[in-house]
């Protein structure tokens, strides 16, 4: 595997396409439009900038990265990459429709990989006529840092698809675990219903938010209290995985908190705002 295609240049798509450049792979990074495309270069280039103000990296492999990215606003461009990962929005249908046009446009050797979040890796895959070489990477944010990368296999996906990504995922110093296709994969599906218990908690009267994140961490050794984290997650993503894994599932204990639906209409999505369950002046 030489050339890494990465779609999306956001918030993942551009740490992705950083840690594929840093591990020596040649990157052709998309996006809709220019402004976008540059502000993910922006935000790699930052980043690089920052690593070697620490003494992480040598002022050589910052230009090597850079000049490894090609960008370009032409999706075919991509057609010459061995392994296209995806990570544009989180809804099913525009990643369905790209999976289906970058099918007809790649050679058959080529592997898809979306960085879905929760997706079905297999629904997504009956959008290509190769549904044996598409597969789930979902990595953690910020990419640079996290060193998790959850493997999704699809129904249909093989083991040599499996086995190619597993080594790619290892080459760019991540550590992979293996998930079958499964409304939000194991680290969401643990976490948020978890914060959302804890939200439920603090709904109830049963104790104050100070407390429950006090809890936890001198309880269960956690670094960061669970209300704390909802409000650096984000409170509206945090809404939209459980309400996910609710209508997937249609199982009641993974019932939105009250609470939580209610922060969010009101606008209060946490640390983004300067308002979620605590209160963050800048
Ligand atoms: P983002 O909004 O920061 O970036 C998405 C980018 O995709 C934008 O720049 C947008 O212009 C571009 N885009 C949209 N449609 C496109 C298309 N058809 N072709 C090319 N580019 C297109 O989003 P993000 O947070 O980077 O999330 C991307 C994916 O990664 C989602 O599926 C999300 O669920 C998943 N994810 C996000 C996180 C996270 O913490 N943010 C963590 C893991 C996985």
């Amino acid at each position: 595997m030489k050339t890494i295609g990465v779609i999306g240049a956001g918030t993942m798509g551009n740490g992705i396409a950083q840690a594929a450049a840093q591990a020596g792979y040649h990157v052709i990074l998309n996006d809709l439009n220019e402004a976008f495309l540059d502000k993910g270069m922006q935000a790699i280039k930052k980043n690089l900038d920052r690593a070697l103000s620490k003494g992480k990296i040598y002022e050589k492999e910052v230009a090597d990265t850079l000049e490894r990215i090609k960008s370009t606003t032409t999706v075919d461009d991509l057609r010459e990459a061995d392994l296209i990962i995806e990570a544009i929005i989180e809804k099913m249908e525009p990643k369905k429709a790209l999976f289906k046009h970058l099918d007809s446009i790649c050679p058959p050797s080529t592997i898809f990989a979306s960085n879905t979040s929760g997706l079905s890796i297999t629904e997504l895959g009956t959008s290509t006529a190769r549904p044996e070489k598409v597969i789930g990477m979902h990595f953690f944010n910020p990419v640079p840092v996290m060193k998790l990368v959850e493997m999704i296999r699809g129904y249909e996906t093989s083991d040599e698809t499996f086995e190619t990504i597993k080594q790619l995922v290892e080459v760019l110093g991540k550590d992979p675990i293996s998930v079958s296709d499964s409304p939000s994969f194991v680290v969401n599906r643990v976490l948020v219903p978890f914060i959302n218990e804890a939200i439920f908690v603090l709904g109830e009267g049963v104790a104050t938010a100070e407390d429950i994140d006090k809890g936890l961490k001198l309880g269960a050794n956690h670094p960061i209290g669970p209300i704390a984290l909802a409000d650096l997650i984000g409170l509206d993503t945090l809404l939209f995985i459980q309400e996910g894994l609710y209508q997937e599932t249609s199982d009641s204990k993974y019932r939105p908190a009250p609470l939580l639906k209610k922060l969010v209409r009101a606008g209060h999505l946490g640390r983004k705002t300067g308002q979620g369950f605590y209160t963050y002046t800048k």
